[in-house]
């Protein structure tokens, strides 16, 4: 068994934050989370990660109470959470559509939590201002939601989640509606403000590029499953499976000969025992037909994108491998040009099973 607290630095033990142990949820006697066990400490942003139907939402709605559970428990600083209502449970959710009154100003949108709770008027406008600063929307306390662009809804929504100091603020996709420009930008903020806050929150996400952004840990889901969970960047680096690893923003999974020859060209070790092994879109760098250490293959195709060329390189025993010419390749590389491909032993990551 998990211990119950943890220790701070001076020694004294501190709540622990939000625990599932063994968590199912069933519709219609069909599950849609099945025996979830997750720790989330005091403090901490976790992401949990997962295709669309995975069950996020389903885990999401668990711990705020919006769901029974039919096995399992949620404790949150070790009290069992079994019977304490949605509102009871001092937590914040926020959506990927806000959901702002629309009729209100920003100022009333942020204040409604804190009008609910009677505080006093002076209280609720200086916690309103200080709430508008830490979301950067200074200036906007008068404006309607209709004026606003949907970041700057969002980030309303965010403070207004965050105007009672939630002990756990719970967002359920809460960038996927906006472009992706916007999304690469608001989850740095939404970080930025989180941490500054202190908050305590529990994101699901399909997107990997928002759960590394925002997330200390991340927990992987798949039907209903937690199949992997731990700190984001030991995730990253190691996912259990093909799917994970697909999931994590990995390229091309090969297993099989495939892997053995990478793994060879990367420097690694071939391994004794069956193996996948993962590539990172960032792993492949064309260089000249002949280079010692790289894979001989020829181009198939070339195309353009933000980041410079790429090409669809076809490599023997191995299949097609995406690679980016590396400095000093003369561009552009066309379709039957005879080229090798370097694999960077950063940008792979060797699958156990
Ligand atoms: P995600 O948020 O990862 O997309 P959900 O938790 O919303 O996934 O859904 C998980 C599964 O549970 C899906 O198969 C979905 O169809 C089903 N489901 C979700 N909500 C309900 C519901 N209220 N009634 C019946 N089935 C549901
Ligand atoms: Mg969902």
């Amino acid at each position: 068994m998990p211990d119950e607290t943890s220790t701070s630095p001076d020694g004294t033990a501190v709540p622990d934050g939000l625990r599932l142990g063994g968590v199912t949820v069933a519709y219609d006697g069909s599950p849609a989370l099945r025996d979830a066990s997750l720790h989330l400490p005091r403090g901490e942003v976790l992401a949990v990660l997962g295709p669309s139907g995975s069950g996020k939402s389903t885990l999401l709605r668990a711990v705020a109470g919006l769901e029974p559970l039919d096995d399992g428990t949620v404790t949150f600083d070790a009290a069992d959470l079994a019977g304490v209502p949605v509102h009871r449970r001092g937590f914040a959710l926020m959506f990927q559509d806000g959901q702002l009154f629309p009729h209100l100003s920003v100022a009333r949108n942020v204040g409604y939590p804190l009008r609910l709770r009677r505080t006093p008027r002076p209280d609720t406008a200086a916690r309103v201002a200080g709430l508008l600063e830490l979301v950067g929307l200074t200036g906007y306390a008068d404006r309607l939601p209709a004026t606003l662009s949907g970041g700057e809804r969002q980030r309303v929504a965010l403070a207004r989640a965050l105007a009672c100091d939630p002990r756990l603020l719970l967002l359920d996709e809460p960038l996927s509606a906006l472009d992706r420009h916007l999304r690469e930008r608001l989850a740095g903020d939404l970080r930025r403000i989180l941490v500054a806050a202190g908050t305590t929150a529990l994101l699901v996400t399909h997107d990997v590029d928002e759960a590394l952004a925002v997330a200390d840990r991340i927990a992987v889901v798949r039907d209903g499953r937690v199949v992997q969970s731990g700190p984001a960047a030991a995730v990253l680096a190691a996912p259990v499976d093909a799917p994970t690893a697909r999931l994590l923003g990995y390229g091309v999974v090969l297993d099989g000969d495939a892997a053995d020859r990478v793994l060879r060209a990367a420097g690694r070790p071939a391994s004794p025992t069956p193996v996948g092994v993962a590539l990172r879109r960032t792993a492949c760098r064309l260089v000249p037909a002949g280079t010692p250490d790289a894979l001989a293959g020829v181009v198939v195709a070339t195309r353009l994108t933000a980041a410079g060329a790429r090409c669809t390189v076809a490599v023997a025993d191995v299949g097609e491998l995406d690679a980016a010419p590396a400095d000093g390749v003369p561009e552009p590389p066309a379709a039957g040009d005879a080229v090798a491909v370097r694999v960077d032993p950063a940008g792979l990551a060797v699958l156990a099973g």
